[in-house]
């Protein structure tokens, strides 16, 4: 009964069930839309309604029984044209049958069966109705839900919402008809009061008034981002402008020549620098595609002015490797380096921190432990984080914080997980973007093959003849998730088998319960060609350069991610020699596992295995839901609507440089002034 709803009182029952949805306000129940709808528009004579779908049928009730022992309700009814049909239910108040005295007209939505009586209904629902009673006009939406909060509920909550709240339209009539869809409250109508005629439409979410709240959706999400990209931007940060001295005397020393693509990178890092306001770019890059050195160039042209610049790793083994690598680059040049990690011993590590701390050492590398509040940098100007989706939110934003009072350190997050365009506008719409999209040219593409564990002992011995011939292998364990304690021992006994069968091969074991000097002078002897075989557990999967390696054994590779295998598979090929990588699954493997397989053994391009491993998984899971800061996007669904992207993007720019009501509107409407915690 329109006109006669309440919304339902602060701390009522009905307001805790709302609370539940995140229904708070009429405003927000205006978003709350169907999952589908019941045609309840018309009635199907009994004749004529087909066995095995809904229909609504109007009766008289001609009589009612209790059936024994099983107890149940059975009505017998007939309709206009005199075909009979039996409900039944099996759960019922008793007082249903009281009311269902024969004569009366009922109405019952439900699903035709054939059963033992005939023509039946199972708990269908179920209306009294007078003679001539009319229909409704509009379809019967049916919403989701917590238990205890029925529809009929949910529609008078709507009936009120509906005639209550103001349905103002944000966007301009040009856009509007530039992209062709429906006003907002014409939509809005249209899903909670459905024509009849829209039903599949509707139900494909492929209706204009769908299309209407999904590129809203998607326009609030990129006004969101860019509102705290902005933010951001408007804070101060120390100028690094190129002195170019330092990073000529590098770029004139480096061994190789840089790709194109890592100086385009180089000189858009190199300008954000030298800007007022704090960088926040992410690098992109695929495996292999030489992102350190791009790190190394920026860090020195912050010391070039006489500011410190730091670099954080995920894990001890990488952290450590960054830590040779720019000592390499960089001590000619007569800049110190600075190296922490949890694993030094604590003399060292203080040494360390008062270098930092008194502005003598202008570069720091480490793992978590240079956000510890012991780590002072009192110049830190520039952030570096590689493989920055292995770290958390409040990790990065922690690194940020230690910056120079008074100004926001410059930002430089690096990733190797490459992920595709439509999601990298989505998710990444926070920040500036720079890809390195070409390989150095030494590359020899991995040779990778597929085989199953029957296969192992003749793995074994090729990868003896190949290291006897002097090259140098990786044996990565399965992964077990489930138990790390298992995880260990796999590996301890897969490092146990391999020496047995390689009794001529020096062979290591690597994993994270090493100590950190252990791990240390494992890498080492892997690096320096003392071992010739590395048994390994994913501790080697991110980062890890040791270009002389170029075997590589995947043992029950179904079990990995395929943006691991990716990553895993990119430890070799690194130096000039054929580099194979070996998948080793164990059988019968699953359809789904098969093609996740395929995909890895026909693609050495991390984009193409990002935008596989999209289609085959759905975009949720694949960002997962610990690297997203972002509100969930309810309706639109980044693959089916990725056309609606790209517009929204653009009217997203469009509405924050000329219309700041619009954008007001939109946020408060769809966020209700709650922006989340953005990333850092
Ligand atoms: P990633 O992007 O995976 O972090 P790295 O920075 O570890 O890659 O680089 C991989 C290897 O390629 C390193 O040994 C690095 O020194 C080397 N490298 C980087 N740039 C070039 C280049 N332009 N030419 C040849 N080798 C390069
Ligand atoms: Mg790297």
């Amino acid at each position: 009964m329109p006109g006669t709803a309440q919304w339902p009182l602060k701390g009522s029952r009905q307001a805790t069930l709302l609370a539940r949805l995140d229904i708070h306000r009429p405003e927000e129940i205006i978003l709350h839309l169907p999952l589908r709808y019941e045609d309840e528009t018309r009635i199907t004579p009994i004749g004529l309604a087909q066995v095995g779908t809904s229909a609504q049928i109007e009766a008289e009730v001609l009589s009612t029984e209790v059936t024994r022992p099983h107890r149940q309700l059975l009505a017998r009814l007939r309709d206009e044209a005199g075909s009979e049909i039996v409900a039944r239910w099996i759960n019922f108040y008793p007082s249903l049958q009281k009311q269902l005295t024969s004569g009366r007209w009922v109405r019952l939505f439900g699903e035709m069966r054939g059963g033992f009586f005939g023509v039946e209904m199972v708990h269908p629902r179920l209306r009294f109705v007078g003679k001539d009673e009319p229909l409704p006009r509009t379809l019967t939406p049916i919403y989701p839900t917590t238990a205890g909060l029925g529809q009929p509920t949910l529609r008078r909550l709507l009936d009120f919402a509906l005639e209550t709240v103001p349905l103002d339209e944000p966007l301009p009539t040009t856009i509007r008809k530039r992209l062709e869809l429906p006003g907002f409250s014409e939509a809005i109508h249209a899903l909670h009061r459905a024509a009849p005629d829209d039903v599949q439409m509707l139900d494909e979410h492929e209706h204009p008034a769908w299309w209407r709240v999904k590129f809203e959706e998607l326009l609030v999400q990129q006004l969101s981002l860019r509102r705290a990209y902005n933010a951001r931007r408007a804070h101060e940060a120390v100028r690094l402008p190129p002195c170019r001295t330092l990073t000529r005397a590098l770029s004139e020393r480096l061994p190789f020549a840089l790709t194109l693509a890592q100086q385009r990178v180089m000189n858009e890092i190199a300008s954000d620098l030298a800007a007022p306001h704090p960088m926040q770019r992410l690098l992109q890059g695929d495996v292999g595609s030489g992102k350190t050195i791009v790190a190394a160039f920026a860090m020195l042209q912050a010391a070039e002015n006489g500011w410190q610049a730091a670099l954080m790793a995920p894990t001890e083994i990488l952290a450590e490797q960054h830590y040779r690598k720019l000592a390499t680059w960089l001590d000619p040049l007569g800049i110190g380096i600075a190296w922490l990690s949890g694993g030094r011993r604590k003399r060292e590590r203080e040494a360390e921190l008062a270098r930092l701390h008194s502005g003598e050492c202008l570069l720091a590398v480490g793992t978590h432990a240079l956000i510890e509040t012991s780590v002072d940098l009192p110049r830190l100007a520039l952030a570096v984080v590689d493989e920055q989706h292995r770290f958390g939110v409040r990790q990065r934003l922690a690194l940020r914080d230690k910056g120079a009072a008074g100004a926001r350190p410059h930002m430089l997050m690096m990733s190797a997980t490459p992920i595709p365009r439509t999601l990298a506008m989505t998710h990444y719409a926070d920040l500036d973007v720079s890809t390195l999209d070409e390989l150095p040219p030494d590359r020899t593409p991995v040779h990778t093959r597929l085989a199953s564990t029957a296969r192992r002992t003749e793995i074994i011995h090729r990868l003896k003849a190949a290291c006897l011939a002097g090259q140098q292998a990786y044996w990565v364990c399965p992964l077990i998730e489930e138990s790390e304690a298992l995880q260990l021992k796999t590996a301890l006994e897969t490092w146990e088998t391999l020496k047995e069968a390689l009794p001529e091969l020096r062979v290591g074991l690597i994993h994270g319960r090493l100590k950190a000097e252990e791990k240390t002078a494992t890498m080492a002897a892997f690096a320096t060609g003392e071992l010739h075989v590395l048994v390994a557990t994913t501790v080697i999967e991110v980062g890890v350069d040791v270009p002389r390696a170029s075997l590589m054994v995947i043992e029950h590779a179904e079990r990995f991610g395929l943006a691991q295998l990716h990553q895993l598979r990119g430890r070799v090929g690194r130096g000039t020699t054929q580099s194979s990588c070996v998948l080793l699954y164990e059988p019968p493997l699953s359809r789904t596992a098969r093609a996740r397989l395929k995909v890895v053994f026909e693609h050495s391009d991390g984009f193409a295995i990002a935008r596989e491993d999209l289609r085959i998984r759905g975009p949720g899971e694949f960002i997962g839901a610990r690297q997203s800061g972002l509100p969930m996007l309810r309706y639109a669904d980044l693959e089916r609507d990725a056309a609606l992207i790209e517009p929204a993007r653009e009217v997203a720019g469009e509405l924050l440089a000329n219309d700041p009501g619009a954008v007001e509107k939109l946020l408060t409407r769809w966020l209700g002034g709650r922006e989340r915690l953005l990333r850092a």
